[in-house]
């Protein structure tokens, strides 16, 4: 049976990591104020430059980004129903959500297999 992966993080944990974000307006390398920040706060690491947040990444437009999320998404979760959906809780370690995205693959590639 197919999957499908849902990564859920509450919406104001997604508000606090999005609006944390930072990019280089240089080599473009993107950090995060709170769970990747740069050596000297506020400076690119790789060239120096001051970091700036992007328009995408205003509270605001963050929010509405969110709104829009919900308002087209949640409908195919619903669409597809609790026998597809597979939740990861994407609050976790970045390698821990990898290790269960690739969990939830393999199992959804052998059900296939065996069927
Ligand atoms: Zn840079």
């Amino acid at each position: 049976m197919p999957a499908v992966i849902h990564l859920d993080v509450p919406g104001e944990a997604l508000v606090t990591r999005l609006t944390a974000r930072r990019q280089c307006p240089h080599c473009k390398h993107i950090y995060n104020a709170v769970l990747q920040p740069p050596k000297v706060a506020g400076l690119c690491d790789v060239d120096g430059a001051a970091l700036f947040t992007r328009e995408d990444d205003r509270e605001d437009v963050v929010r509405q980004r969110l709104r829009a999320y919900d308002e087209l998404t949640g409908p195919i979760l619903k669409w597809f129903g609790p026998s597809v959906v597979r939740s990861v809780d994407g609050t976790r370690p970045a390698d821990a959500v990898a290790l269960t995205v690739e969990r939830v693959v393999l199992d959804a590639y052998c059900e296939i297999a065996v069927h």
